[in-house]
């Protein structure tokens, strides 16, 4: 007889590849029926738009067809249900499955380019997607989807979005016209907060917000105000980028909305006579991953054309854009089951505890710690040269508080007055391996 147990061991070895759990032990696996040689389930997934849910069908399919005496295995796709959108008091955003912030702590960027290739990619995953271009000092949305004089129709108090063949986008350039608003800062944020809440977004799988440049009081109470799922953090390679990071990372922090990861954006162009490729900003000698634990979403070339989305099919060619879409699916159904168990810091007097999830302990000086910030004030970007001089940092340099961010790092404020290192959790551990070498 095929018992329960041997359904469920038979698929312990399937691993969700950014969980780096099996789905059984994740608790994926719901509705089991057994029922003599047939076997039936669901899977639960993080996301509806996971996209490693084909694989998982077919391979708990397989695992459990392998059983001896199973004549049929019937496999349903679920997503895991939503519980309402926390602290958020806008009910037009109560169907919306996640809300994602666009965000750059410049303007010029492609922030808002990015914003709406990723909507549209998204799209193009047969998914349903709104965008909100709440950018009011450049909205671009009109000029990026050709959408210059909308006819915006209310229907019982709310704005119906403009529906661009099945996307919904909303911008403040329909309603304020497409030059920049001199605005003061609090009107801008009720504007903002007032489209949001009067829009009629319906079912959405995502909405994305092409948030205002910048990581102010502006943004902050965007962030609040529409209970975010999570950030991405658009950037170029020039110099200060990663600064630029680390302000929006904290910011985000701040109102605990998880940064999924950074797209990198005009990072290289191809010779259209030669096809070489060049990298006009230099390349950054430390991945995002090493620097801060987040990931790369995408890395996006100069590209022509790329800000003509008016057709669905826009950037359909671009594997980057395809990328990020996959990357950002994946980033928050990891942020959902936060599965990636946080190491535990406690700081006494000079030393900084740290353990790991799977054991491993490290006790650090704080004075060590504090001289390997790697910080853009104290470690050139591009060159990896330090620009600290440890001679200057007070022996008896102590942490004045520690922040954890989101489950990639974490930030601590020194009594030296320095605040803007991030350390990564792989940073920490490479540290305390290089620690536990030196003392044998
Ligand atoms: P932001 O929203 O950060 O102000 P935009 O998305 O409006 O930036 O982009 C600024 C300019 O850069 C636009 O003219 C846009 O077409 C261009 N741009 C953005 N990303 C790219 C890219 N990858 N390749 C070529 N041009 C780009």
């Amino acid at each position: 007889m095929i018992t329960e147990k041997d359904v469920l061991d038979s698929m312990r070895h399937i691993v969700d590849p950014d969980l780096g759990r099996d789905i059984v032990s994740l608790g994926f696996i719901k509705n089991l029926v057994i029922d003599g040689g047939r076997v039936r389930f669901t899977v639960e997934l993080t996301t509806p738009a996971c996209p490693v849910k084909e694989t998982f069908r077919q391979r708990c399919t397989e695992a459990v067809m392998g059983l001896p005496g199973v004549e049929s295995v019937d496999v349903t796709m679920g997503a895991m249900e939503r519980k309402p959108r926390p602290g958020s008091e806008i009910n037009t955003l109560e169907s919306v499955d996640a809300v994602i912030a666009v965000s750059s702590c410049k303007g010029g960027v492609g922030k808002s380019t990015v914003a709406a290739h990723l909507a549209r990619a998204m799209q193009r995953d047969g998914l349903a997607v709104g965008l909100l271009d709440a950018d009011v000092y450049g909205p671009s949305t009109p000029t990026l989807f050709g959408i210059h004089h909308p006819h915006i129709t209310m229907f019982q108090n709310k704005i119906t979005p403009v529906n661009l063949d099945g996307l919904k986008v909303m911008s403040l350039g329909f309603l304020l016209g497409e030059s920049p608003a001199v605005l003061r800062g609090p009107i801008v944020s009720n504007y903002i907060a007032q489209i949001l809440r009067q829009t009629d977004w319906g079912k959405l799988d995502y909405l994305i917000i092409d948030m205002p440049p910048g990581t102010g009081d502006i943004q902050l109470t965007i962030v609040q105000q529409a209970a975010l799922d999570g950030a991405i953090i658009v950037t170029t390679p020039q110099a200060l980028s990663l600064v630029d990071v680390a302000r929006g990372i904290l910011m985000f922090e701040k109102v605990n909305v998880p940064v999924l990861g950074v797209v990198e954006n005009m990072c290289s162009f191809t010779c259209g006579d030669c096809g070489a490729v060049h990298y006009p900003f230099g390349r950054s000698r430390s991945s995002l991953q090493e620097r801060f634990g987040l990931p790369t979403l995408a890395e996006l070339p100069i590209m022509p054309g790329v800000s003509d989305l008016s057709s669905k099919h826009a950037g359909a060619d671009i594997a980057g854009f395809t990328q990020m879409s996959d990357q950002v699916h994946r980033a928050i159904g990891k942020s959902r089951v936060g599965a990636q168990e946080r190491p535990q810091v406690t700081v006494a007097g000079n030393a900084i505890q740290v353990r790991w999830s799977d054991g491993y302990q490290a006790v650090l000086s704080a004075h060590d710690v504090r001289c390997a910030c790697p910080c853009a004030v104290c470690v050139d970007e591009y060159t990896g040269a330090k620009l600290l001089d440890s001679s200057q940092v007070p022996l008896e340099v102590t942490v004045e508080a520690v922040q954890e961010l989101g489950n990639y790092a974490v930030s601590f404020a020194w009594s030296d007055g320095h605040t803007t290192g991030i350390y990564s959790w792989e940073f920490l551990r490479a540290l305390a391996d290089r620690e536990a070498g030196a003392a044998f």
